[in-house]
């Protein structure tokens, strides 16, 4: 937590949210959004961060998928990437050997809730047994509880940022780079969006439940590397230790 008030986290202003790739329909709401009330990143919610070096978190969301998820796994260990999946937890239990070599593979494994529901429009007590029962799956198949939060559809209100940081300890982590890859564009389409928007210290929103998103990342994982960048996980973002490196014992002890 030091590291995190050490380090400002960037406004979301900087980040290249839903509205940077607004599409044809005029009544199109982008599903994925940044919540309107994101003015300042602070502890209880990220959407980028003013890093030192040369660094960006990939982060791939709704996995674990059953021939997308080891296809981007043999990619990123190919390239020695390690990278942020957030998984959805009854997709855990149903591919727990996928979930159990991610973790092995040296990537971090984030909470994206249980069944993927917009949480914005639930109570606390419905809030929090989604996001409990996908620690607990993710502790019992990797032996490590998550250490951060992605709310589905970006669906989570300020007060339920800081709600589930004070009790849970779990900041929300959102994105500063959104290829929209989840209307399925086309993987050339998905690896110039997050060319094109990828700063130093950025996190990027992606899915590996859709094939174009994989096939794009040979392009993008290869390009964002020879422009300096060199990957962390969203841990190692936030200047903490590997997420595979801590003993939780005591956080599950008396969480
Ligand atoms: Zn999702």
């Amino acid at each position: 937590m030091t590291h995190l008030s050490r380090r400002h986290a960037l406004a979301a202003g900087l980040g290249f949210g839903a509205a940077a790739f607004g599409g044809t329909g005029a009544s199109a709401r982008p599903l994925i959004a940044l919540p309107d009330d994101l003015v300042n990143s602070d502890a209880a919610t990220i959407t980028a961060i003013s890093t030192p070096s040369a660094v960006v978190a990939m982060t791939f969301d709704d996995g674990p998928h059953p021939t997308h998820t080891p296809r981007l796994l043999d990619m990123l260990r190919e390239r020695g990437i390690r990278a942020t999946f957030y998984l959805i937890g009854n997709r855990v239990v149903q591919y727990p050997a996928i979930a159990r070599r991610i973790a092995e593979e040296g990537h971090e494994i984030g909470n994206h809730s249980w069944s993927h529901p917009f949480l914005d429009r639930m109570g606390d007590g419905a809030v929090i047994r989604e996001i409990d029962q996908t620690t607990n799956a993710i502790f019992q198949i990797t032996g490590r509880p998550p250490v951060t939060f992605r709310p589905p559809y970006g669906a989570f209100s300020r007060r339920q940022r800081t709600w589930l940081h004070g009790n849970r300890t779990l900041p929300t982590i959102l994105w500063s780079v959104d290829p929209q890859d989840w209307r399925r564009p086309g993987s050339n389409v998905v690896a110039r969006r997050i060319l094109q928007n990828t700063r130093q210290g950025g996190i990027i929103l992606s899915h590996d439940i859709h094939r174009g998103t994989i096939d794009a990342m040979p392009q993008t994982l290869d390009g964002l590397t020879g422009r300096g960048l060199t990957f962390v996980t969203v841990s190692q973002i936030l200047g903490w230790p590997l997420w595979q490196s801590r003993n939780f014992r005591r956080v599950v002890q008396t969480g």
